[in-house]
């Protein structure tokens, strides 16, 4: 297994790349390698999907949706942003008050941040692929209720599924959970690998809350590292 590029530093990358970390509020670091273990944990119990929607149909269905409370308050329909055949699927929790107004994932402040931590591993918004748990906005910004999640769940499964991503980055407690059906705490969650069916599965803090706590985005820019070997070794 190749060490990823996070040992490897060399030219205008380097320079490129701590500028980025520099944005993220995180000093350029060498982590230390670490044994890429997945653990495997059961593939979660999935609804059966029925209609296998195409991402047109998918967009219309999620758009005159009415499957859970949350449509009574939304202006947009947030199904997700970027290749709809991208190698790398992050996954959120719900769009918040900026996503539902445009209609996209991951906008305002947490957005950039992520841009930044997409940008510091080499990748873009049009590059990877970014969904959410629920598409619709809960009321004044709060975690989506387990029954949202779940009546919205088969819209994710098949975002996954149209997307077949080689890897899966989970950004937050709240989607962790959620996906991988578990109550496990993220920082038990995070620093390994877990399965989602044959896709590998890294789970990282959200950037709402590095926001909030930014002695964390040290082990946000490890988690990255760890999945961009993740993936060298998956396309190696
Ligand atoms: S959050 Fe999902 S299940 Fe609920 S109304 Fe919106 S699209 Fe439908």
């Amino acid at each position: 297994m190749g060490e990823g590029g996070c040992a490897h530093h060399g030219g205008f990358a380097v320079s490129r790349r701590e500028l980025l970390l520099g944005e993220m509020g995180v000093l350029p670091m060498h982590p230390r390698s670490q044994p890429l273990v997945e653990e495997r944990i059961p593939e979660p119990s999935s609804p059966v999907v029925e209609a296998k929607m195409g991402w047109d149909e998918l967009k219309s269905s999620a758009e005159a949706c009415t499957a859970c409370p949350l449509h009574q308050g939304r202006n947009r329909v947030v199904v997700g942003v970027g290749n709809e055949r991208a190698d790398w699927l992050f996954i959120g929790e719900a769009p918040g008050a900026e996503e539902d107004l445009k209609g996209e994932p991951f906008v305002g402040q947490a957005g950039k941040l992520l841009d930044n931590m997409l940008s510091s591993i080499g990748l873009s918004r049009k590059v990877v692929y970014i969904a959410n748990t629920v598409k619709c906005r809960p009321p004044g910004n709060r975690n989506p209720e387990p029954s949202e999640m779940a009546a919205c769940r088969h819209y994710l499964l098949r975002q996954i599924e149209l997307v077949e991503p080689k890897l899966i980055v989970i950004l937050g407690r709240v989607a962790a959970q959620s996906v991988l059906e578990t109550d496990a705490t993220i920082s038990s969650l995070r620093g390994r690998f877990h399965c989602f069916g044959d896709i590998p599965v890294l789970v990282t803090y959200h950037p709402a809350y590095l926001l909030r706590n930014t002695s964390d985005k040290a082990k946000a820019w490890a988690d990255l590292c760890l999945a961009r070997r993740k993936m060298a070794e998956l396309s190696g």
